[in-house]
């Protein structure tokens, strides 16, 4: 009797165990694996343990920017400085939403302050935080641009990205090199073309 007790037990617990690690299993995980089988692919390969996982971890970190709220981000100051204000050379990454595939690249931003500066670290983090989900690269630019207008309220702002897209280079034309730039200009940008030249030119000499 003991030793059938002793047996059930262990039976129970190992049962337990299963489904204890089944609940740690989330529900895309379970998705991405039946994708994977879909595909015809052999999970029970060495490689592909833990890859269900990964990927469901990888896709959330690239979506997790669809809540982002800039007014939580923009942090302003008082200032007075009323001049051109650059900040260039910010890396990010996006996802295109037609093939949910990464594209990535540079972005510069530029705006000219009216009472209210932000600090440096806030741009890259309301570029990052915007990126971090699926948008086209051009609207990606112009929400940016329109959310800094609306916190901020500069007198004018500028947003360039330049940025190369998997979907363009690893399937359908197959341009490995091919890059898009956006541009959305606010404001005093729309105004005065000096102005846009002035940004470029401040982008050039930090280029070299
Ligand atoms: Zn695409």
């Amino acid at each position: 009797m003991s030793v059938m007790w002793e047996s059930e037990t262990q039976q129970d617990q190992s049962m337990s165990l299963v489904l204890t690690e089944g609940a740690k299993t989330d529900r895309l995980e379970r998705i991405i694996g039946d994708l994977m089988t879909e595909l015809g692919l052999d999970l029970t390969n060495q490689h592909f343990d833990g890859t269900p996982a990964r990927v469901a971890r990888l896709y959330r970190e690239l979506t997790r920017g669809s809540g982002v709220d800039p007014a939580k981000i923009l942090k302003t100051f008082d200032s007075k400085h009323s001049e051109l204000i650059v900040v260039s050379e910010i890396n990010f990454y996006s996802l295109c939403p037609h093939h949910l595939l990464i594209y990535r690249g540079k972005m510069h931003f530029g705006y000219v302050p009216d009472g209210k500066i932000v600090g440096l670290s806030k741009i890259p983090r309301l570029i990052q935080a915007m990126a971090s989900r699926p948008i086209v690269q051009e609207d990606l630019v112009s929400e940016i641009a329109d959310s800094f207008m609306s916190v901020v309220r500069p007198l004018g702002c500028v947003a360039r990205a330049t940025g190369r897209h998997d979907c363009v280079a690893v399937r359908g034309v197959k341009c490995h090199e091919a890059q898009m730039t956006t541009v959305a200009l606010r404001g005093l940008f729309r105004e005065k073309p000096s102005l846009v030249e002035e940004f470029h030119q401040v982008l050039t000499r930090v280029d070299k």
